[in-house]
Formats: C-alpha cells, sequence, structure tokens
C-alpha cells in the first residue's frame, strides 16, 4: 500500500514546514500544489499563464489545472511508496479525486494543523522564502543569519505576493468557505488526527510521529 499523508489547514498553518520534516523522516517526497503551480508560474508554462491571476488574488486555481499537475507528479516513480500532500486536496472535488486515484492502493490518512485566523496573519507577514531553493524563514521567530539571504542555498529571500495582508485575509476567507467543510469529510472517513498548528515544530513532529508509525 502507497502511504499516503493528507496535511490539511489553513495557509500558514505550517503545512509545508512540517511536510519537510516528516518527507525527510519517512523518506516519501512532500508535494505542494502551491509549489508546484509557482514553478509552472515562474516557467510561463500555458498551465501557469492560466494559474497566475487566481493565486494573485489568493483564489483557487480552477480544479482541471490542479488536478492534472497532482496527478502527473504524485505517478512519477518517487512516489512509488507514497507521498505527502501539502495544500491539496482544497475542496471536495480534488479530495474526490485523490480517493478515485489512490483509494485502492493507498493507506492514506490525515493531519489537521490547527491555527487561528490572527495568527496566521501575524505569521504570513513574516513570511519570507529563498527564491531558488524554497527554503521557509520567519523575519522574527527563524530569521535568516544574513538579512535578505537564504542560509542553506544563499539565494534571495522574498516575500510571496499573496503573503501581503489584504491577500492572506482573501485566503483565509477562502479557506473557511471551501477548503474547510474538508475537515468534516475526512473526520468521517477515519485515520483524521488534529495538531496544534500554534506549538513549536519539534512539539508537532513529536506527536505526529507518535500517531503515525511509518
Ligand atoms: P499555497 O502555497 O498552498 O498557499 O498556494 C498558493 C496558491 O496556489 C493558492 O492561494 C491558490 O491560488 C493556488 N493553489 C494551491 N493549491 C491549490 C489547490 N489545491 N487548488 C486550487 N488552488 C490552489
Amino acid at each position: 500500500m502507497k502511504k499516503i499523508l493528507i496535511l490539511l489547514g489553513p495557509p500558514g498553518a505550517g503545512k509545508g514546514t512540517v511536510g519537510n520534516k516528516l518527507s525527510q523522516m519517512w523518506n516519501l517526497p512532500l508535494i505542494s500544489s502551491g509549489d508546484l503551480l509557482r514553478e509552472n508560474v515562474n516557467r510561463e508554462t500555458e498551465l501557469g499563464k492560466k494559474a497566475k491571476d487566481y493565486m494573485e488574488k489568493g483564489e483557487l486555481v480552477p480544479d482541471e489545472i490542479v488536478v492534472s499537475i497532482i496527478k502527473k507528479r504524485t505517478s512519477e516513480s518517487d512516489c512509488e511508496n507514497g507521498f505527502i500532500l501539502d495544500g491539496f486536496p482544497r475542496n471536495l472535488n480534488q479530495a474526490k479525486m485523490i480517493d478515485e486515484v489512490y483509494g485502492k492502493e493507498g493507506e492514506i490518512k490525515t493531519v489537521f494543523l490547527n491555527a487561528d485566523d490572527d495568527f496566521i496573519v501575524e505569521r504570513l507577514s513574516n513570511r519570507r522564502v529563498c527564491e531558488k531553493c524554497g527554503a521557509i524563514y520567519h523575519l522574527i521567530n527563524i530569521p535568516p543569519k544574513k538579512d535578505g539571504i537564504c542560509d542553506k542555498c544563499g539565494g534571495k529571500l522574498i516575500q510571496r505576493e499573496d503573503d501581503k495582508e489584504d491577500v492572506i485575509r482573501n485566503r483565509l476567507h477562502i479557506y473557511h468557505q471551501i477548503t474547510a467543510p474538508l475537515l468534516e469529510y475526512y473526520r468521517n472517513k477515519g485515520d483524521f488526527y488534529e495538531v496544534d498548528g500554534e506549538a513549536g515544530l519539534d512539539e508537532i513532529i513529536k506527536e505526529i510521529s507518535g500517531i503515525i508509525k511509518w
């Protein structure tokens, strides 16, 4: 069976950071729909051109674009034993796609990283990412050693366009309207675990590894 972990939670709850740690621990690739979309936007692919406007406004990119990107990526050979999903699914239709494609051959578990809106706005407006390797920083809690420079690869640190406050608020609104109802869907399916996303990274990882033994 493929080991499939779905990380749910509002934008900025720590899905990328937590997913990255779990990916190293379990040796499963971390697949972030947001990262895959940004890569397409940067490379100016046809999909990227279609996705760009939605992303800048913090709106959901149409399913046909995201689903095709995720289907393609999760069928690559490094996903043979499973994968960790960050940012996908974000609505019921996307959740059904995962069930249809992987329901039989996958052991699907869900972790919900919970965090309050005010916490999210504070965290995301201080977030900086490396434009080269994608490493994530926080100006106060995880500052880089040198201002504006990635510790890991020396790349330039930037603020994502959609990490500006008005866009963050829109992303949160969409999260509550469209994505949060998925919590009920996964809670009812079982293998669903809620973790405090406002806790420290080590604590979160300890809690998840206590629950899921992969
Ligand atoms: P993220 O990096 O997960 O915060 O995603 C950044 C942006 O990419 C979102 O605000 C959406 O515009 C788009 N996006 C990422 N994942 C999805 C998805 N599963 N469905 C639709 N849009 C998505």
